[in-house]
């Protein structure tokens, strides 16, 4: 007897120190395997006086699971530790900070834009959009701008192949308004313009804002008031004071060109005002009869006011931005300074 319970607790004291699987192979070789210790206990009950042999046998066999359990209770063992530390390799640190997303923010441009387009709306204005390639009509004829105006001379504007051209401004949009709806029309048309330029003060591509309001008995006075508002509320400055000049457009008559007092040194004169205290920021007059007609409109009936002013040097002023270009080279330390 003492013989198998020997072998038993050897094979068991060996296996308690079995580090991997290759190991506890060996082991099952050296017990269990065809030439292991156990199969020849087996193997040898032959020799045995067959009353013996029973007993004997069972014994063996017992001995053989004992041994195959302690076995499986160590692979069992080896696979859990085998586990254990590949997860404790392959942890995720979460206390770990992120590395963090840029997160993008508004163009200044568009931030004006934006701001522009919420004031107009909140005095009863719709904004309407329209395309960019336009026709020599809609752009210039249209507009009262005959064949010979020098805004047509091909160094002024970009051509595009079979008449069309990209619009110089986006007051197209307002004959295709007027030709879409009935008065009265109050409505801004925002938009890319296009014009041969580059300089300080000037680039290639920049935005336009153009109002246009069409009713019966629409005043100049009207005018005035709309935009002495919206400058004040713009640059959210009560004191802000107007001002108009005489000028000449094709598409209204009469004209005029609007200043506001200097928003940089509040009137006394600056480098930015020329010392004049005065800022040049559009152009507005009553619209032209002609430009009417253009629209399908009663010029009899209706009058009309207009304005056009660039989002770009309102943006400058607000923000205090001296190089026009500045807007356009998508350097990120510039942008980032608005959000
Ligand atoms: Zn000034």
């Amino acid at each position: 007897m003492d013989d198998l319970e020997n072998l038993v607790n050897e094979a068991i004291a060996l296996l308690s120190d079995v580090e991997n699987v290759a190991q506890l192979e060996q082991i099952k070789v050296r017990f269990l395997g065809k030439e292991g210790e156990l199969t020849k206990l087996l193997k040898g009950l032959g020799s045995l006086p067959q009353k013996d042999r029973p007993l004997r046998g069972n014994l063996i066999n017992q001995a053989k699971k004992t041994v195959e359990d302690a076995l499986d209770r160590r692979r069992k063992y080896l696979e859990e530790q085998r586990l254990q530390s590949q997860l404790e390799e392959e942890a995720l640190d979460v206390t770990l900070p992120g590395r963090g997303l840029a997160i993008g923010g508004l163009h200044p441009v568009s931030r004006v834009l934006t701001r522009i387009e919420s004031l107009f709306r909140s005095i009863g204005f719709s904004v309407a959009s329209g395309p960019e390639i336009e026709t020599d009509f809609y752009n210039f004829t249209a507009l009262n701008i005959p064949e010979n105006h020098p805004a047509r001379a091909m160094h002024d504007t970009f051509y595009v192949d079979n008449g069309y051209l990209l619009r110089t401004h986006t007051s197209p949009v307002q004959i295709r308004y007027m030709k879409a709806h009935r008065p009265p029309l109050k409505v801004i048309a925002p938009g890319r313009v296009y014009r041969c330029d580059s300089d300080v003060t000037h680039t290639p591509m920049f935005h336009q804002v153009e109002g246009l309001w069409v009713d019966e008995e629409v005043s100049f006075s009207a005018l005035k008031g709309i935009l002495k508002d919206f400058m004040q509320n713009f640059f959210e400055r009560e004191e802000l004071s107007i001002r108009f000049r005489p000028s000449f457009f094709p598409f209204t008559e009469p004209s005029a060109e609007m200043d506001i007092s200097c928003v940089m040194c509040g009137g006394k004169g600056c480098r930015v005002c020329s010392n004049t205290g005065w800022l040049e920021v559009l152009g507005c007059g009553m619209v032209h009869p002609n430009v009417l007609k253009h629209g399908g409109i009663d010029h009899e009936k209706y009058t009309g006011l207009a304005f056009g002013l660039g989002v770009e040097r309102l943006a400058m002023l607000r923000y205090g931005v001296n190089d026009l270009r500045l807007f356009f080279e998508n350097d990120l330390r510039f942008l980032e300074q608005f959000n």
